[in-house]
């Protein structure tokens, strides 16, 4: 078997997560904690913010997608690589999975990257309460603690806050940003090279929406996403791989723009918090632009 605990951050049921109450997979698994071999970053935190945690020293951070609906299947990502003509077999996924903590790998396969949200479009990035309409950043949770100045009870203590917790005095870390032949921006830790990169991007259905000032679930937003699928076969594809020109022929200047800037990195998040997601901002207004600035004070990556 192959033990992962999931959106290991999430605050109510992630391993890690604010209120689950551990601190440490030792802590929470006692001598079984050795058969915890990864864990999965859910979609509010980053590996450059788990490469902080000495408990995963030793341990894969992966990711994969979540499946309460399938538009949302694939939104996150472990890719891995290998090279070898027949099928694939679990012993290769949890060889690769189990490399770093056991030092040796019985599979054929490597983790070669993983694909991630930006961790701010998580719904559990900053600290607040969405009934109060109060968000904080760790910088202003630090000066003003965890309770509502609204209703008095406890904020949900966001993801970024809480690594920063369990970080234990390590410092955030600078990824080395690497652009790839397709223009994708890929994420790599700074000193050890045995810690697989990752690229961040967005869901193909925000980008078109924003693109053609639509709502992301309406019938314009899907028919162009099904004809660039079809034409392109899968939407991973057309969010990292594909070149531009061809699909400025079936999607136009503007969607094309968009995807450029998404695998470039030059968007505006701005912060989930208590279970609502963050909004991304291909092209934000210059408000939005200067309000994100403000509020994104998660330490610099670059
Ligand atoms: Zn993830
Ligand atoms: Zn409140």
């Amino acid at each position: 078997a192959l033990i992962i605990c999931p959106h290991a951050w999430t605050p109510w049921y992630g391993i890690y997560g604010a209120n689950s109450g551990y601190d440490s997979l030792e802590e929470a698994f006692g001598n079984l904690a050795k058969y915890i071999l990864a864990v999965e970053t859910g979609l509010s935190s980053s590996p450059a913010m788990n490469w902080r945690i000495s408990d995963l020293d030793r341990r894969a951070i992966v990711s994969f997608s979540d499946a309460h609906s399938p538009k949302k299947l694939g939104r996150e990502a472990t890719v891995f690589s290998g090279n070898f003509k027949d099928e694939v077999t679990f012993n290769d996924i949890a060889g690769a999975i189990s490399e770093r903590f056991l030092g040796k790998n019985s599979g054929r396969l490597k983790i070669s990257y993983t694909i991630e949200f930006h961790p701010e479009e998580g719904k559990y990035h900053y600290t607040g309460h969405r009934s109060c309409k109060v968000v904080q950043s760790p910088e202003e949770t630090r000066t003003k603690g965890i309770i509502c100045h609204v209703c008095g009870k406890s904020l949900t203590v966001g993801v970024e806050h809480r690594v920063d917790e369990l970080a234990h005095g390590r410092e955030p870390l600078k990824a080395v940003k690497k652009i790839s032949e397709h223009g994708v921006v890929g994420y790599y830790h700074p000193t050890d090279p045995t810690r697989p990169p990752y690229i961040m991007t967005v869901p193909l259905h925000e980008i078109l929406a924003e693109a053609l000032s639509t709502g992301v679930a309406s019938k314009k937003v899907d028919a162009l996403y099904e004809s660039l699928i079809t034409e392109f076969g899968t939407e991973f594809n057309v969010l990292l791989k594909t070149d531009l020109e061809a699909v400025a022929k079936t999607a136009g200047e503007r969607v094309v723009e968009g995807l450029k800037k998404v695998r470039s990195g030059e968007i505006v998040v701005n912060p989930g918090y208590d279970g609502v997601f963050g909004v991304v901002k291909i092209w934000p207004s210059p408000d939005e632009k200067k309000d994100a600035t403000v509020r994104s004070n998660q330490p610099s990556l670059f």
